[in-house]
């Protein structure tokens, strides 16, 4: 038995555990005592292993004929993928052409796959899950300091005297956090307020819970701050050496005191004041947050709002502070920073800035790359519908699960000429697709992560590739070679750190070596440079801190006649995304084998529901039959379905429509009707 030290597959943690292996197969977990985790690992994290043998999983390339899917050969399926993507360039232009990269994959990976996108097919159609969860911290917090990620430290959670969570439902989605914020309660006199629709667990512990209605983000937090200059708690020395635009800010708080936020949101004013007051007055107070905040139409103004509040407390640039999105997939921070969007290339260096651009032609070799911001997911699924995106290419994302209304995703990816997936599973996308690649798992190859406190970490390889599995890299290498392009041929995972490193400022001083131990968080300018454990301690990124006005807007869809209530979506502390992974793990599929709508005891009344029936849910998009679980941790007119089965599909009712800023769609809140299957009532 031997055992290889590398990171969780699942969340934006980063905790970092061993692989046990003998005679070539992985046959456990242990935590180790370095990274995020500190010698614990959640369920999720201790099943890590329990896929990668899977008899499902995909061990040679298919191609699709009139009659399915044929095995094949690396050579063909290569040759055919090359050759296809070729043909469609020839005829109808590179913008034809786009790539779907992967949270799930590595640094290098998503490194390779930006670069083959722009290099090889000559287009910045490039994007990943990232638009679905996170798309509108990068511009919030771009917009706000000048870099769109986590501020602070995972371990500094502890050190804030104030925890304020909104819109994360942390003991579920990131468990390793949430023990942390626990700790700091019991161990620190650390005092929680927490805002959230559904009074999930950590509401038990807040000093203040604040039960605001789905989307009424921003009038809680104008709210808040509106008391705040009130009472005269803002940090005034930090607002004028530090920040610049703030009397817009006050200007717009001041047209929301508490009373008229409590018309909104729901919450009493009593509540938000006292909310606002132990915020404000916290000598260090720390921001946490996720997808409750970022998937809206108004997820942009979310962030911003919050980067408002941080600012005029001074609650940013210290030790403990900060505004701390917590990312979702082990590495969506890290395609995020290697380039894997339409807009920018690594280190966040702009597609329309030439002098970018040129770097970029230089290193990579080519006499030029396109000057255009590419689609976004959501674009390239509407650009197939609409038949001008005609190839794509898609790396461990599954979006026919994971997109909002489905129904028309499976419909778009039907219209495309030529549909190419690369996954370790054949996944609902991949069983639409024209070619299926087999990719290796994490514990079969070599690289880095990089989690949500910007810590690059390393994985290793435990074991050989699963059948004639390949890493994802060394593939999308040999197709560009196919295609005549030799700059993506690379010897090792190493290699193309040192790349990235070389064209990434952010990432100039990481290389492997470097990361050994406990990894390095970025910034991290050159091989001498220590890594960075908090952002904005002298200045902004951007210089000064800039404060953006924002007033409260109403979701997309409201309830109305037709569809009476709410909808919100999210996920489970067993299962993972679109448990491509998870539903394989028989420790974890066991947990929850079937999906479920939470309903309140008072709905589930006038409905006549109860529990062992069957509901129908119905949005504008579509409807789905769903198991109900009547809870009163769902408030009145609004209900909850874990997005994870695809059995019963939750996006198979969400709605698509875009914030304008970030253009993630709004996950998070849509109107539905619920009716009991048998004897159809409606509420
Ligand atoms: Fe893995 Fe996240 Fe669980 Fe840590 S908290 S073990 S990274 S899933």
């Amino acid at each position: 038995m031997s055992r290889v030290l590398t990171t969780c597959i699942y969340c934006g943690v980063g905790c970092n555990l061993y692989l046990r292996v003998r005679n070539g197969r992985v046959v456990g977990v242990l935590p180790s005592r370095s990274g995020p985790g500190e010698g614990k690992l959640c369920i999720k994290g201790w099943c890590a292993h329990e896929f990668v043998h899977s008899p499902q999983r995909l061990t040679k390339p298919l191609i699709r004929d009139s009659r399915g899917f044929n095995e094949v050969g690396w050579d063909e399926a290569i040759k055919l993928v090359a050759g296809r993507f070729l043909a469609i360039k020839e005829q109808y232009g590179s913008n034809s052409l786009a790539v779907l990269s992967s949270a799930k994959c590595t640094n290098e990976e998503n490194y390779v796959l930006q670069k083959f996108t722009r290099a090889v097919l000559g287009t910045n159609n490039i994007d990943h899950c990232a638009r679905l969860c996170h798309a509108s911290t990068i511009v919030g917090l771009g917009t706000a300091f000048g870099s769109g990620a986590m501020t602070n430290s995972i371990a500094e959670i502890e050190e804030a005297d104030v925890i304020f969570v909104i819109g994360s439902n942390t003991t579920e989605q990131h468990p390793l956090i949430a023990r942390r914020i626990l700790r700091a309660i019991r161990e620190r006199g650390t005092k929680l307020i927490v805002a959230d629709p559904r009074s999930i667990d950590l509401a038990d512990f807040a000093e203040i819970y604040l039960q605001h209605k789905l989307g009424t983000d921003v009038s809680l937090i104008n709210g808040m701050m509106n008391l705040i200059l009130s009472e005269d708690l803002q940090d005034s020395e930090f607002i004028e050496r530090r920040t610049r635009n703030f009397e817009a800010v006050k200007k717009v708080v001041e047209r929301v005191p508490p009373e008229h936020a409590e018309k909104i949101t729901g919450v009493p004013a009593e509540k938000i004041s006292k909310a606002a007051r132990l915020y404000a007055k916290a000598k260090r107070a720390s921001i946490v947050y996720s997808m409750g905040i970022t998937q809206h139409t108004t997820g942009t103004d979310n962030v911003l709002a919050l980067a408002n509040l941080a600012m005029m407390t001074g609650n940013v640039g210290k030790k403990g502070t900060g505004v701390n999105p917590l990312r979702g997939h082990n590495n969506v921070q890290g395609a995020c920073d290697v380039g894997a969007l339409p807009n920018v290339f690594p280190g966040y260096q702009g597609v329309t800035d030439c002098q970018a651009r040129e770097k970029m032609q230089r290193v990579w070799n080519i006499a030029e790359l396109d000057d255009k911001v590419g689609l976004t997911q959501l674009e390239m699924i509407n650009s197939a519908y609409a038949g001008d995106l005609k190839a794509l290419y898609v790396v461990g994302e599954n979006p026919v699960v994971s997109h909002p209304d489905t129904g028309h995703v499976r419909e778009s990816l039907r219209t495309l000429e030529f549909l190419v997936v690369q996954d370790i599973f054949l996944s609902e996308t991949a069983k639409l697709a024209n070619v299926v690649l087999p990719a290796a798992s994490f514990a079969e190859k070599d690289g880095t992560f990089t989690s949500t406190e910007r810590r690059v970490q390393r994985i290793r390889k435990a074991i050989e590739p699963i059948g004639h599995s390949k890493e994802d890299w060394r593939i999308t290498g040999e197709i560009a070679e196919r295609m005549g392009y030799k700059g993506l041929i690379y010897s090792s995972a190493e290699e193309i750190m040192d790349e990235i490193a070389s064209v990434t400022p952010i990432y100039g001083g990481i290389s492997w070596d470097r990361l050994e131990d406990s990894g390095l968080q970025w910034p991290c300018w050159d091989r001498s440079h220590p890594g960075t454990q908090f952002l904005h301690e002298a200045e902004f990124f951007s210089g000064l801190g800039n404060f953006v006005p924002v007033d409260f807007k109403p979701p997309a869809e409201e309830p109305d006649e037709e569809y009476p209530m709410m909808l919100t979506t999210g996920r489970l502390s067993f299962l993972f995304h679109t448990s491509t992974m998870t539903a394989k793990s028989p420790t974890l599929n066991i947990q929850v084998p079937e999906g479920y709508v939470e309903i309140n005891p008072e709905d589930a009344k006038r409905l006549g529901i109860g529990e062992g029936e069957r509901v129908r849910v119905k949005s504008r998009r579509g409807e789905i039959e769903i198991k109900p679980f009547v809870t009163p941790i769902v408030p009145q007119g609004t209900i909850f379905i874990p997005f994870h089965f695809v059995e019963s599909p939750a996006n198979a009712l969400t709605n698509p429509a875009p914030d304008p800023k970030s253009k993630i769609p709004e996950l998070k809140v849509c109107a539905v009707k619920v009716e009991r299957v048998e004897q159809v009532a409606s509420l």
